[in-house]
């Protein structure tokens, strides 16, 4: 009986009124914030997206529909034959983005659906507002790359066409901002550097700069991996 007075009581005081707060959040966040709602890749990330950009490797038809609401162009690869060491799967090559990039990049379908996102909603707006100049060209290391982590035995997410390396930015107005050169420097490009990073600590899993190690000292990494970094 006591139990029973005790089950009422928790589910009238917690359960309860935690489905209704839920319930109204469901019903009038925006659909960034909704897990339930499917992802839309020109809406700004938002507390949800992180985790249905992480759902979509489960779901590549929607991550490739994702994709084609963008107007992103892109060649979709066979998948590699499983059981090799390194490989594509649901991987496209990149056509044309908001942005050009200085080599073509092949990447798996939520690699690329994160890296549009953070080009549309982080490096894109943050030129314009630091500099009042747009992004003419985004400067990479690329993609793909049959190899381990440096220094490691572990196979790097840009074994599987997982990541990307961001080494700089040319703006349309001609100034080039790099990671290796201004990522310490006190004015407008250090400022930019950080917003950029930052950005990509909200939709990629794994985001790592200058501030992780040598090894990355020139160029930021962003990958969809399993790990969840910030540094
Ligand atoms: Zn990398």
């Amino acid at each position: 009986m006591k139990l029973q007075k005790a089950l009422t009581r928790y589910f009238t005081l917690l359960v309860l009124p935690s489905a209704l707060v839920l319930g109204v959040f469901l019903r009038f966040a925006p659909p960034q914030h909704n897990p339930f709602v499917p992802l839309d890749l020109n809406h700004k990330p938002g507390l949800a997206s992180h985790f249905k950009m992480t759902q979509l490797e489960r779901h590549p038809a929607a991550c490739f529909n994702a994709l084609d609401a963008t107007g992103v162009l892109y060649t979709p690869l066979e998948d590699s034959p499983r059981g090799e060491a390194c490989g594509k799967y649901d991987a496209l090559t990149l056509d044309r983005s908001l942005t050009p990039y200085s080599a073509t990049l092949s990447m798996t379908c939520w690699q690329t659906a994160s890296l549009y996102m953070w080009e549309r909603h982080v490096a894109r707006p943050a030129a314009t507002d630091i500099f009042g100049s747009p992004i003419a060209r985004i400067e990479t290391y690329g993609s793909f790359s049959c190899r381990n982590i440096a220094g490691t035995g572990r196979k790097s997410e840009h074994a599987t066409a997982n990541a990307v390396d961001i080494s700089g930015f040319r703006l349309e107005d001609g100034r080039l901002i790099n990671v290796k050169t201004h990522w310490d420097n006190g004015g407008k490009e250090g400022e930019f550097l950080k917003r950029v990073h930052k950005g990509a600590c909200r939709i990629f899993s794994v985001t790592l700069g200058p501030d992780y190690n040598a090894a990355h000292a020139d160029h930021f990494h962003f990958d969809m991996g399993n790990a969840r970094t910030c540094r």
